[in-house]
């Protein structure tokens, strides 16, 4: 399947679920069980389209023992779509017949313990009817029952709260926000489209958090921004530190909000330059 190919599939699938899909609420029950003894065991593992965040990018990439870059070049794509306001992506299956997730085994997944939201999530999914404040207001769960999972004949009834508490979801939940406020910004809300250099910036900072963290302890950064030597030692050891902090670098730097503080000498000198050159008033 081709990425553009994929990407109408997933906004097909999105239009569905929005117009005729029955919406939950915390308290609704449903009835689901996943467990090794189930006839389909495995067979949901491969062929699907996960979109991974920040968040679950830094689990896996630790649960593999392997760099931010080593993970995203091995296991993932990165499609392409004029419509995407920002970059996204994806956990590429394996070129075999069943397009294998990559991390299926015969005993189950392999990262189970660091399996990415979505598939903690499943048989369960998420949306919003639009992207303003008051149509997230309106999220909802839904079930998403896929044709080949026996799941749903399991004799095991629970709520959507319970679900999400047995599946470790809130960790991944209380990430997610920090995510949704860059990629929920107003500034995507309008034709704004980023220009390359910027979207190469929001996938580095996002995305493949060792090589920013490279960037920034490897060039002049710390020279031109105040950060305190607290919030630099964590950023440099503490992954899930560094990544809410590149979001509070896009921020300023995508969208011009004071979530940073330049340097008082780097700013004036900033400023003569710019009256040097007659673009700020005298
Ligand atoms: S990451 Fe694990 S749970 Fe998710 S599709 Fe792959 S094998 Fe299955
Ligand atoms: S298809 Fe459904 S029941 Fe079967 S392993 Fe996957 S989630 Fe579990």
């Amino acid at each position: 399947m081709s990425n553009d190919e994929r990407m109408n599939e997933i906004a097909r699938l999105r239009e569905t679920i929005l117009k005729e899909y029955p919406r939950l609420s915390e308290n609704s029950h449903f009835k689901f069980k996943c467990h090794p003894g189930v006839s389909c065991f495995n067979d949901c593992c491969g062929d699907v389209n996960i979109f991974l965040t920040p968040y679950d990018i830094i689990r896996l990439k630790n649960s593999l023992g392997i760099s931010s870059a080593e993970f995203l070049e091995k296991y993932t794509l990165s499609p392409f779509d004029k419509n995407l306001k920002y970059p996204v992506v994806l956990l590429k299956m394996n070129d075999d017949e069943k397009k294998s997730c990559p991390f299926v085994s015969a005993e189950g997944c392999r990262v189970y313990n660091d399996r990415p939201w979505s598939c903690r999530m499943y048989p369960l999914g998420l949306a919003a009817p639009g992207e303003t404040s008051q149509e997230l207001d309106n999220e909802f769960y839904f079930l998403l029952k896929e044709s080949v999972c026996r799941g749903f004949d399991e004799d095991h009834e629970q709520t959507v709260s319970e679900w999400l508490a047995d599946q470790g979801i809130q960790d991944y939940n209380r990430m997610g926000e920090y995510f949704k406020d860059l990629t929920l910004h107003e500034y995507f809300r309008g034709e704004h489209i980023l220009p390359p250099e910027k979207i190469e910036m929001f996938f580095t900072a996002c995305y493949n958090i060792d090589t920013f963290r490279d960037k920034i302890f490897n060039s002049s950064f710390f020279e031109k921004f105040e950060i305190d030597d607290e919030t630099k030692k964590k950023i440099k050891e503490d992954d899930v530190e560094l990544m809410i902090f590149a979001f509070q670098w896009l921020r300023f730097a995508l969208f011009n909000e004071p979530t940073m503080k330049i340097k008082s000498d780097i700013l004036s000198a900033r400023q003569e330059e710019l009256k040097a050159k007659g673009k700020l008033e005298k």
